[in-house]
């Protein structure tokens, strides 16, 4: 299954739920799910049977919900689910850990970009330095002590001059270290289930990859 590359609201509302894929816009009154709180098809009848869903449908729905909020592929995803099953420990916790501390989740957290999508794109055009090194891989797994910073060239723009002037956008992860003076990043630790403000439910993902 491709990258989805339709309107991404209606992703959205289709879960029921906001996904904040669309950067600034998600926490305005302009959000789509704000506006209009239906899924796509639900006004009609057909539309309302067609959400009463059985159990596997239900564990489909999570799993898809949780690869739009990241911006994954299925098949990265599911990679990212077998590797927290072969490692001792909860699964649905490991997996959450995994997909918070992927590098372009990290540059979002700590408000370098305005959604994952966009942080996915910067760090592949070479924006980020990680440790130090130039890094163009969104998808590098994170461990405690790590930095970010920005490459010096990518300081220059006005989009960098614009993001630094707004900094924190957003709250930041208490597993994460934000430098305002120097604008970089660090993780300090592992995320704990209380620092990831998604709505996923692990459980039904978990039983989703157990029946395959
Ligand atoms: Fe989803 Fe953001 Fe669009 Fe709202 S504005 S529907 S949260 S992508």
């Amino acid at each position: 299954m491709g990258r989805y590359t339709g309107p991404v609201c209606r992703l959205c509302r289709r879960m029921g739920t906001k996904l904040f894929l669309k950067g600034e816009r998600c926490f305005t009154p302009r959000c789509a799910v704000e506006k209009r709180r239906s899924a796509p098809g639900e006004q009609t009848r057909e539309g309302a049977s067609r959400r009463r869903i059985s159990e596997h449908g239900m564990q489909l729905r999570e799993k898809q919900k949780a690869r739009f909020i990241y911006g994954l592929l299925e098949r990265q995803f599911s990679n990212d689910v077998g590797k927290a099953s072969r490692t001792k420990g909860s699964t649905g916790q490991l997996l959450m850990e995994l997909l918070e501390r992927r590098l372009d989740n990290v540059v979002y957290r700590l408000g370098f970009a305005g959604s994952r999508k966009q942080a996915r794109q910067m760090v592949g055009h070479g924006h980020f330095r990680l440790n130090g090194r130039a890094v163009n891989i969104p998808s590098l797994t994170l461990k405690s002590g790590d930095s970010v910073s920005w490459r010096e060239k990518s300081t220059k723009s006005n989009y960098y001059k614009t993001m630094v002037e707004s900094l924190p956008q957003r709250p930041v992860p208490q597993w994460l270290e934000l430098d305002k003076k120097n604008v970089t990043g660090k993780v300090v630790a592992l995320p704990a289930p209380s620092d990831i403000d998604t709505s996923i439910d692990t459980r039904p993902i978990v039983e989703y990859y157990s029946r395959r």
